[in-house]
């Protein structure tokens, strides 16, 4: 049984911007969650961010961008949420630390949590290649990440 920082949307959370949670349809799913010691976590909503929320998307780079500061992560209202989502971040390599958590199991697509797919930062509803913030900071941590779409990568 491995410990395992999981996104909470993906456990029955209604964390996400839209105040719902993102239901995993898939017996592997469930079957690794059974399997393994859990912990629930949402960057946005631990860095501050409220239940529902304006969208938000990184724009001009990917996570590792954010947390070199060459790009910054706005709502679609045009707010700077980027203090937050690294707040967020940290919050989350933190409890990894704190509680000897080397795997994390991500939500795809998240400005926070995708790790291997983000949206373009247009808010056009086009995906491109990149990870969140969070998937970046842990990543760089040694902490091994993937989506709730590849749980076979972890190799647990
Ligand atoms: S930040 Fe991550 S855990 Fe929180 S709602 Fe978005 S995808 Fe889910």
């Amino acid at each position: 049984m491995a410990k395992v920082l999981v996104s909470s949307c993906l456990l029955g959370c209604k964390v996400r911007y839209d105040g719902n949670n993102l239901e995993v349809k898939s017996s592997e799913f469930d079957e690794f969650i059974q399997s393994n010691d859990i912990t629930p976590f949402c960057p946005e909503v631990a860095g501050g961010l409220p239940i529902p929320r304006i969208p938000a998307e990184i724009c001009g780079g990917t996570g590792d961008d954010v947390l070199n500061g060459s790009a910054k992560i706005f709502g679609k209202d045009g707010r700077d949420v980027t203090k937050a989502f690294l707040n967020g971040a940290e919050l989350a390599l933190k409890t990894c630390l704190d509680n000897k958590i080397e795997y994390a199991v991500l939500t795809e697509s998240s400005p926070s949590c995708g790790s291997s797919i983000i949206y373009n930062g247009k808010f056009e509803g086009v995906k491109v290649s990149g990870k969140g913030v969070t998937c970046s900071l842990l990543e760089n941590n040694g902490i091994k990440v993937t989506s709730q779409h590849e749980l076979e990568k972890l190799k647990i």
